[in-house]
């Protein structure tokens, strides 16, 4: 099943790419394995998967004790709380979730302590909805120049987590509004911001986000199936 999924999600994000006169290498393919037991990374990763997408930190620090991070490149996109932040920094290669300035700076600190300059992402909550994480667009500009001053991260772009929504095309004006948004900051030509990260577009729209530009798509369920928040291992 995996292995047909991932396919199937390999294919539409080449069309996506050639509909919009990209280069396939432009996009990365995060596989979000949160809720999924390690025996399912296992597979994608026999499948070629190498980036994995999880939203609890507890989660990373499981699965890495069982897979490593040699392998096995964990990519923390959900909310991070600072008393995770120790963990998140030693077994994530990217936080896409940084939402304010105090919350980067504990990554800097972490990160000094490990000698590691840790990649990160701000969060915009792009269509100012009341359930989701992130600051708003108009914060994104000031908060990257404060950012950018800590020696221990490295502020590589943006991500959006967009409405849920049948009609992905819903969603076109959200994905162009945070292209614009990182090309005029990085426009403004700020010591030590040269944003190339997009992270945007889920199951139900990753080929819109593309076509708008997202550099990273966070996919779960058009892989790895509907998830089952009930049980704790779910069995496939
Ligand atoms: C769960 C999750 C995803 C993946 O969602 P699907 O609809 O299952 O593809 C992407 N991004 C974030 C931040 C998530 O929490």
């Amino acid at each position: 099943m995996i292995r047909n999924n991932l396919e199937q999600v390999r294919a539409q994000l080449r069309l996506a790419c050639r509909r919009a006169g990209r280069d396939e290498d432009s996009v990365t393919l995060l596989a979000v394995s949160k809720t999924k037991p390690a025996e399912m990374l296992m597979e994608a990763r026999k499948c070629g998967a190498t980036e994995f997408g999880e939203n609890k930190v507890q989660e990373i620090v499981e699965k890495a004790e069982r897979l490593g991070t040699e392998d096995y490149h964990f990519h923390m996109i959900g909310h991070l709380q600072k008393n995770k932040v120790k963990k998140a920094v030693q077994l994530s290669v990217m936080i896409h979730s940084v939402d304010s300035l105090e919350l980067a700076q504990c990554i800097d600190r972490e990160a000094e302590k490990l000698s590691k300059r840790q990649d990160v992402l701000l969060e915009v909550n792009v269509a100012a909805e009341d359930s989701k994480f992130g600051i708003r667009p108009e914060e994104a500009e000031p908060l990257a120049r404060e950012i950018a001053r800590l020696p221990h991260v490295r502020l590589r772009g943006l991500m959006t987590v967009a409405p849920y929504t049948d009609d992905p095309e819903n969603n076109r004006k959200y994905f162009k509004q945070m292209h614009d948004l990182l090309v005029d900051i990085n426009g403004k030509c700020i010591d030590n911001i040269r944003m190339d990260v997009l992270s945007m577009g889920m199951s139900g729209d990753y080929a819109v986000a593309i076509e708008e530009g997202a550099t990273h798509v966070r996919v779960g369920t058009a892989i790895f199936g509907e998830r089952n928040y009930r049980t704790k291992e779910p069995k496939e």
